[in-house]
C-alpha cells in the first residue's frame, strides 16, 4: 500500500545483508523511505533491494558505495540527503571482520577494518547532523558489537574499532543532546549472517580446532543461552530507538548478546 504522506528517512550502511538489511525491512515496513546502501554494485544489491521494496510502504532506493574511502563515506550521506531531502535516521552498520594474530595482521586489513566501520560512522555522522540539528530530530544508531565492550584473542583490529565506536557514540550524544537528537550503539552478540559464516574457517585455523568447535567452543561459548542472536532481534531494537519513547535513551550501549557482558 503506498502511503502519500512525507515519510521520514533512515540510511543504513550496509544493508544488503544481514543485520542491516533486517533493519531496512523493519524500517521500510513501518514506513520510513529507505536508503538501501553496500559495496555491491546496483545489480549485485538488486535482490536485497527488492525484499525491501517488498515490505515498503514508501520506494526505497539503492545506493552504491566503498566505505574504505573517506571521500566515498561523506558523498554516500550526500547523495542520500540530495535525493530523499535528509537523513533523519542513520544506521552506521556496514562492517568486516578479519580473524588472525596480531603480529601477522596485514596493517592493510586494520585499516580497511578502521576505515569502514569508525571512520564512515565519523564521516557520515558528520554529513547527517546539520540537517538534523536544522530539523531539531534525529536518531543515529551506531551498529557496534559484545566486542565494543569486551575483547577476543585474535580479533584485534575489529575489537579495537568497536570500542571506538562506543566512545564516538558516547561524545555524539551529548554534543546532541539538547537539540532532538538521539545517538545509541547496539552491541550484537554472534548473530548469524554472512559475516559469522565467512569466519568459521579463519577461527577453526588459528584455534587449531574443528569448524564445529568453533561454532561451539568459540561462538556459542561466551554467550550463555547458547543460541546465535537473530539479525529480527537487532532490527526490533533498532526499530524502538526511533520512536518517541526513546527519547531519552541516548548515549548508551545496548547489548544483545544473550547474556555474554553479564559475565
Ligand atoms: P554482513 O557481512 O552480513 O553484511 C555486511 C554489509 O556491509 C553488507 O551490506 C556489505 O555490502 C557491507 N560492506 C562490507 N564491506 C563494505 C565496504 N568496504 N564498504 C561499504 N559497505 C561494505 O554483516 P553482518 O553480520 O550483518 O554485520 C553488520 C554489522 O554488525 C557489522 O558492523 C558487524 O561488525 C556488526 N556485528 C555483527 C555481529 C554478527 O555476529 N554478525 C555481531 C556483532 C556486531
Amino acid at each position: 500500500m503506498v502511503d502519500a504522506s512525507e515519510p521520514k528517512t533512515a540510511l543504513i550502511t550496509g544493508s544488503t545483508s544481514g543485520i542491516g538489511l533486517a533493519i531496512a525491512k523493519r524500517y521500510a515496513e513501518a514506513g520510513y523511505r529507505v536508503a538501501v546502501h553496500g559495496i555491491e554494485t546496483p545489480d549485485k544489491a538488486a535482490d536485497a533491494l527488492a525484499e525491501v521494496a517488498a515490505v515498503a510502504r514508501h520506494e526505497p532506493a539503492y545506493f552504491s558505495a566503498n566505505l574504505s574511502n573517506d571521500a566515498q563515506s561523506t558523498a554516500l550521506a550526500k547523495a542520500v540527503i540530495e535525493d530523499f531531502g535528509g537523513i533523519d535516521i542513520l544506521v552506521n552498520n556496514a562492517g568486516i571482520q578479519k580473524v588472525a594474530p596480531i603480529d601477522e595482521f596485514d596493517p592493510v586489513d586494520f585499516s580497511r577494518i578502521v576505515a569502514i566501520s569508525l571512520d564512515s560512522t565519523f564521516l557520515t555522522i558528520r554529513a547527517a547532523l546539520p540537517g538534523m540539528k536544522a530539523r531539531g530530530w534525529g536518531r543515529i544508531v551506531n551498529i557496534a558489537s559484545a566486542h565494543g565492550l569486551r575483547a577476543s584473542p585474535f580479533k584485534a583490529p575489529y575489537v579495537a574499532t568497536k570500542h571506538a565506536v562506543v566512545g564516538l557514540t558516547k561524545s555524539v550524544a551529548l554534543e546532541v543532546a539538547e537539540q532532538g537528537i538521539t545517538c545509541n550503539a547496539i552491541c550484537p552478540g554472534y548473530v548469524w549472517t554472512p559475516l559469522v559464516a565467512a569466519q568459521v574457517a579463519d577461527q577453526a585455523r588459528v584455534h587449531e580446532m574443528s569448524e564445529e568447535d568453533v561454532v561451539k567452543k568459540v561462538m556459542l561459548a561466551p554467550q550463555p543461552t547458547r543460541r546465535f542472536v537473530q539479525p529480527d532481534e537487532i532490527a526490533e531494537m533498532a526499530y524502538y530507538l526511533t520512536g518517541d519513547m526513546a527519547r531519552s535513551i541516548t548515549g548508551t550501549t545496548i547489548s544483545i548478546d544473550g547474556g555474554w557482558t553479564a559475565k
